[in-house]
């Protein structure tokens, strides 16, 4: 029977999203993309709190806002519009904010690791993309997914690639957004992600212990496709 949830974890650039996207579009699955909610929530504490330093608040921030990936609405390349929804403390109308570019940017990817290990945010997120993930017919990618998101997932796969080819991937897809950053900076950026990605206490990054692991240095995305229409096969 063809597996109905499927969990694809990894770090920064491994292919995760393309290789996930895809899949599910050929399998007729919903795509879910775990790391827009942490992204998304890191935006909205540096819009209206400045900073992602305090812990208690951005968890107050998450638990208030409402994230929605729809259908793209503008044809400006993105695949998804990301929706965010605060609902203000005082009662005042929520706010609706497109939020698609702003959550690839610098500012966010610079602090966004740092809310990933906040454990009432991952809390609150857990539970929302286990909502959506337990009625299957899924493909869902992220750190967490085949360990903590969705244990009972049907097949896991672990994306790696060496931290030079992921910022070298990561540095191209920039460059075709016609943005300007420098190859150096993402491969720090990207290194300083993975140790904390790994390193943090709750729900580190890490294989689950019956996902495959595919190594996608040397592979092309649909090299890696098939490999994992194989697995889907064999489930
Ligand atoms: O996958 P992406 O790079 O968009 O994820 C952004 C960040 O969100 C990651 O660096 C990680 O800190 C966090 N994340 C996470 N758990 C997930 C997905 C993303 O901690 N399931």
């Amino acid at each position: 029977m063809t597996p109905s949830i499927i969990a694809i974890d990894g770090p920064v650039a491994s292919g995760k999203t393309s290789i996930g996207g895809r899949l599910a579009d050929e399998l007729g699955y919903l795509f879910f993309d775990t790391g827009v909610m942490y992204r998304a929530v890191t935006y909205l504490a540096l819009r209206y709190l400045g900073s992602a330093q305090d812990a208690a608040a951005v968890a107050e921030l998450a638990a208030r806002a409402h994230i929605d990936v729809r259908a793209p609405t503008v044809a400006d390349g993105r695949d998804s519009t990301v929706v965010a929804v605060v609902a203000a403390p005082d009662g005042v109308t929520p706010v609706e904010e497109d939020i698609t570019w702003a959550i690839r940017g610098g500012e966010v990817e610079g602090s966004v690791s740092l809310v990933a290990a906040i454990g009432a945010v991952r809390q609150t997120l857990t539970e929302q993309m286990r909502r959506v993930g337990r009625r299957g017919r899924v493909v869902m990618v992220g750190r967490d997914v085949g360990t903590v998101i969705l244990p009972e997932a049907d097949l896991k796969v672990f994306l790696t690639a060496s931290v030079e080819t992921r910022a070298q991937r990561r540095y191209e897809e920039i460059l075709a957004r016609g943005e300007d950053r420098n190859y150096k900076d993402i491969l720090t950026n990207l290194r300083e992600r993975d140790r904390i990605d790994t390193s943090r206490a709750i729900a580190p990054l890490r294989a689950a212990a019956d996902a495959v692991t595919l190594d996608t240095s040397d592979l092309s995305i649909d090299e890696v496709l098939a490999a994992i229409h194989d697995l889907v096969a064999v489930r």
